[in-house]
C-alpha cells in the first residue's frame, strides 16, 4: 500500500463546495480549484475526479455576469435577469463597461440590423447563445434560470424566470435590452 501526499486537484462544481471541504479538500486560490492532500483520500472524492468538461468549466467559471432589470412582459414588474455579455468575435471575451461599440459595429449582424434597425445587431453574445457558458449560468443560479428545450435550436437553453410571476424572459428580449444599454452608453450591473 503506497500512501502519496501533496495536491490531488478535484473539479469541483461551486455549489458543492462545502460538501468537498467538509470531508477535508483544501482550497487553491491561485489554481482556482478544490483539493485533497493524501492519496488514500482519493474514494471520498471520487464523484468530483472524473467530471467530463470541467478544464472548460473551470476557466469559463472566471466570466462577468451581469444584471439587467427589464419589464417582464407578463406582469408588467421589473424583474432582474442574469447573463454573461460575450464578444461574438472568437475571442471569448467579456464585454466590458465602457462599451467599445467600435469593436462590437465590427461583428455587426449587418443582415438583422437592415431588417430591423431599432435594434444595432452587436457582436455579441447573451445568456442561451453558448452552451459552455449557459452550462456555468444554470450551476450558479439553480432557482433563477430555467432550462427549456428549444425545437428549434435542438438544443436546452437556459432562461431567467421573472421574480414576481415566474414567467420565462426569452433570449430575443434580453438580446435587445443589451443591444440598447449599450448603444445609450448604460453601465450595466455586475453581480459578484
Ligand atoms: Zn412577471
Amino acid at each position: 500500500m503506497s500512501a502519496e501526499k501533496g495536491r490531488f486537484y478535484i473539479n469541483c462544481p461551486y455549489q458543492e463546495k462545502e460538501e468537498a471541504k467538509a470531508l477535508g479538500a483544501k482550497w487553491d486560490a491561485i489554481a482556482k480549484k478544490w483539493y485533497y492532500t493524501h492519496s488514500k483520500d482519493k474514494h471520498k472524492f471520487k464523484k468530483w475526479i472524473n467530471i467530463a468538461s470541467t478544464d472548460d468549466e473551470e476557466k469559463n467559471n472566471s466570466f462577468k455576469v451581469y444584471k439587467i432589470f427589464k419589464e417582464c412582459y407578463k406582469c408588467k414588474k421589473n424583474t432582474s435577469v442574469y447573463t454573461y455579455i460575450k464578444y461574438d468575435d472568437g475571442t471569448e471575451e467579456d464585454v466590458a463597461f465602457p462599451w467599445d461599440k467600435k469593436r462590437l459595429l465590427k461583428s455587426q449582424n449587418i443582415v438583422a440590423h437592415m431588417c430591423d434597425s431599432s435594434i444595432e445587431y452587436y457582436g455579441l453574445k447573451v445568456i442561451g447563445d453558448d452552451e459552455k457558458y449557459d452550462k456555468t449560468m444554470m450551476k450558479r443560479y439553480p432557482n433563477k434560470i430555467k432550462i427549456e428545450y428549444s425545437k428549434v435550436l435542438k438544443r436546452y437553453y437556459p432562461m431567467n424566470l421573472c421574480d414576481f410571476c415566474g414567467a420565462k424572459q426569452g433570449w430575443n428580449y434580453i438580446y435587445r435590452q443589451v443591444n440598447i444599454m449599450i448603444m445609450n452608453m448604460e453601465k450595466i450591473q455586475i453581480d459578484e
